[in-house]
């Protein structure tokens, strides 16, 4: 089963993908970049999407007579196989139970199938049934195991289901393959038992009778009961906020734990002159009162750790820039983390032209920079000729050093982990830097203060004064001539306008083809405009080149994927329509939205969706059409997904969570809250020997590269 001799080894778990007979090069690489699975560990972590239950065999004759065109299991044997139709065939195949037959069907791969099966041996067929005229039960493309001439009624029970995506199945990783690799490697953990480590003190698993780790692991796997399924959800999602607490807990004790406090930053000097010749407009009072939290902050000597929350255009930008300059005066550095690189870079030019005549030196880190010029910058940030430095996760990166890093500015934060965050806090070298991080994303007030438990609030609850809401419009297909007119007519009066849309991960390729078909056709349908497009495909120059032809007003028209979902600014830009916007969750929709109606000019957004929708889809296009207030907005979503699925949030990615659903499993939070708080109260160093599996966490997490290494 084996290439390595795994007593040599410290630890399987750690190793490559490889080391699975049924994983070789190619496959590894596949799993890398599709999942991110690097090693045995992620792969054992690697959680199934949903479960089928395929517990209850369906008798053909049942399904007749109550006709139910739901997913079941057949069992029976098979009978004969034909090919049906002239051009492109079907096969067929009919499977005989104690009841009655049913047709199994296949379009594709036909010449495959009719080599594979064997007429007279038992199969089970799983797949959703459906009925003919003829009181005929059939079964398209089902999924189907050979059964042992005896076993043909034994049942298979619940079935995980694991993400994947186009191209592994093309290569055959699907859900079953993935199945198939976690038997190998449970069968090879079984002489192993011990890599798998508890991480979880004996009294708390006693106390809240909770089941051990590998036991929990292994029946997310191959669950036997839905109770047992339920039980190592339990321990599993119990397991994961315990450590997001202790680690926001410890988090926010830090700067009293080791680290002096924070630097004082009282020199407004900088300040003042921007506000008297760079800034380009008066400060909204939402802005002034945030800049007094800010400044009180700053000056008062311990370290700041602020969470910036404003609808998206609310101009948090400008405030941050503000904090900064307070810092430089003072001969600190800034830094600006930015979800993505457009971002950066879109950054990167508004504080360049924001700065212009204040002397100040900036420069641009992302993945794409070139090694000499990345040397370069990378010396003058550590000597502290650089004053300045706005970039992606790159600035993570070990090399990255700082003369004096005086404030951090994390961007968009729900697209960090919280861990990132303290990644950051640690360049500094005497003195932790003051923490900013802005969000759009309108978090209620207790789970905020839940999940960021370690940072302040401050609400930019107003918008710039002349902001007109954006004008929003519902339309099908049908009249996507009037779409296109709004589009014709704002950019003859010297606007600009996006065209969005969707890319959703599971069928990628397909999207991606809707895109450039769209492309093309918004092209022939506006021939004397300059139309540009970017998507996630594209390097990152690519990107950047189209993204300025935008913002410098030399495309009219932008078509693009929601890449440009997170903070882009283009105020000239005052239309977008939204392709399928059916597709998109309400949040997202807000969120693009937002890229609109950034002047006081008239903006309009357009939502595509078909003529056709589900009574939920309908709800999201009503409540964009009501109203433009993002918090308004939160709240229409989560009543119209219902209370206890706030996947949405979730999707954004708060802190990384891989099992626990906020709201779902708010009591399970509260709960490891508490512990945690009590552990932390008796023994804040963890010194006691029963809180020694907690400690061997927190050292994995340290030493493992999973945290931000891999995050793109
Ligand atoms: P967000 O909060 O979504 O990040 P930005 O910081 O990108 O918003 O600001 C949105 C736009 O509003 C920018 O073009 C910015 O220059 C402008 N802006 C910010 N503050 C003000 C203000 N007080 N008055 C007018 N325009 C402003
Ligand atoms: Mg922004």
């Amino acid at each position: 089963m084996c290439r390595f001799d795994l007593n040599l080894m410290p630890s399987f778990l750690e190793m490559p993908l490889q080391v699975l007979t049924a994983i070789g090069d190619v496959k590894a690489t596949l799993l890398r970049r599709e999942l991110n699975l690097h090693t045995v560990r992620d792969l054992v972590e690697y959680y199934p999407l949903r479960y089928e239950d395929q517990s209850h065999c369906c008798a053909v004759k049942a399904l007749l007579t109550s006709r139910e065109t739901k997913k079941v299991r057949l069992q029976g044997v098979l009978l004969r196989i034909e090919h049906i139709g002239s051009g492109k065939p079907r096969l067929v195949a009919w499977l005989q139970d104690a009841t009655g037959q049913a047709e199994l069907i296949w379009f594709r791969n036909s010449t495959w199938w009719a080599k594979t099966l064997q007429t007279g041996a038992a199969y089970a067929a799983f797949g959703r049934a459906t009925f003919y005229q003829n009181n005929k039960v059939s079964m398209v493309h089902p999924e189907l195991t050979r059964l042992k001439p005896d076993a043909a009624l034994e049942c298979a029970g619940l079935q995980p289901v694991y993400k994947t995506t186009e191209k592994m199945k093309r290569a055959k990783l699907g859900t079953r393959a993935l199945t198939k690799l976690q038997r190998s490697v449970w069968h090879m953990l079984s002489s192993h038992r011990d890599d798998i480590q508890e991480f979880l003190p004996s009294y708390i698993k006693a106390r809240y009778r909770l089941i051990e780790r590998v036991d929990a692991l292994r029946a997310v796997h191959f669950p036997s009961d839905a109770s047992g399924l339920h039980q190592a959800y339990r321990r599993l999602k119990f397991e994961e906020l315990f450590f997001v607490q202790l680690q926001l807990l410890t988090l926010r004790r830090g700067a009293g734990f080791n680290k002096p406090q924070g630097r004082v930053y009282k020199d407004v000097s900088l300040l003042r002159r921007f506000s008297s010749t760079g800034l380009p407009f008066t400060l909204t009072l939402g802005q002034k009162k945030v800049m007094g939290e800010i400044y009180r902050d700053l000056c008062s000597g311990t370290q700041m750790n602020r969470l910036l929350q404003g609808d998206v255009g609310s101009g948090k930008t400008v405030v941050a820039l503000m904090a900064m300059l307070l810092v430089l005066s003072s001969g600190a550095q800034a830094a600006v983390m930015a979800p993505t690189e457009l971002l950066a870079e879109q950054h990167y030019r508004t504080i360049q032209a924001l700065t212009e005549g204040l002397n100040i030196t900036l420069g641009l880190l992302t993945g794409s920079v070139k090694s000499s010029r990345r040397e370069r910058l990378l010396s003058d940030l550590a000597q502290g000729h650089l004053q300045i430095v706005v970039g992606t996760h790159a600035l993570l990166n070990h090399a990255v050093t700082f003369n004096q890093l005086g404030l951090v500015v994390v961007d968009e934060q729900h697209r960090f982990g919280v861990a990132q965050r303290a990644e950051l806090w640690s360049k500094a070298s005497a003195v932790e830097p003051h923490v900013l991080v802005m969000t759009a994303t309108p978090i209620p007030r207790t789970l905020a203060m839940t999940l960021y438990g370690d940072l302040d609030l401050s609400v930019i609850d107003t918008l710039p004064a002349g902001r007109k809401p954006v004008q929003t419009l519902h339309c099908t297909e049908a009249h996507r001539l009037k779409a296109f007119q709004l589009v014709y007519e704002q950019v003859k009066k010297g606007r600009q306008a996006y065209i969005i849309y969707p890319l959703i991960e599971e069928s990628a390729s397909l999207d991606y083809v809707s895109l450039l078909e769209g492309y093309e056709s918004v092209q022939r349908a506006f021939p004397d405009f300059v139309v540009g497009i970017v998507h996630g495909r594209m390097d990152a120059a690519a990107k950047a080149y189209e993204m300025r032809r935008f913002e410098q007003q030399q495309a009219h028209v932008l078509v693009s994927t929601t890449v440009i979902e997170v903070g882009v600014n283009v105020p000239n830009a005052t239309v977008m329509i939204i392709e399928g916007a059916e597709r998109f969750g309400l949040a997202q929709l807000h969120q693009l939205r937002g890229r609109v109606g950034r002047s006081d000019a008239q903006s309009y957004c357009v939502l595509m969706t078909a003529a056709q929708l589900n009574p939920r889809s309908r709800a999201r296009m009503l409540a964009m059409l009501q109203t433009t207030d993002g918090f308004k907005i939160a709240d229409m979503d989560l009543h119209i997904r219902g209370p206890g699925d706030l996947t949405g949030l979730q999707q954004s990615g708060l802190p990384m969570l891989k099992v626990s659903n906020l709201e779902q499993d708010s009591h399970i939070l509260q709960t490891a809250r508490k512990t945690v708080q009590d552990i932390l109260r008796q023994d804040p160093k963890l010194e006691c020997p029963v809180h020694e599996p907690i400690k061997r966490y927190l050292t994995q997490a340290a030493t493992s590269t999973t945290q931000w290494s891999r995050v793109s």
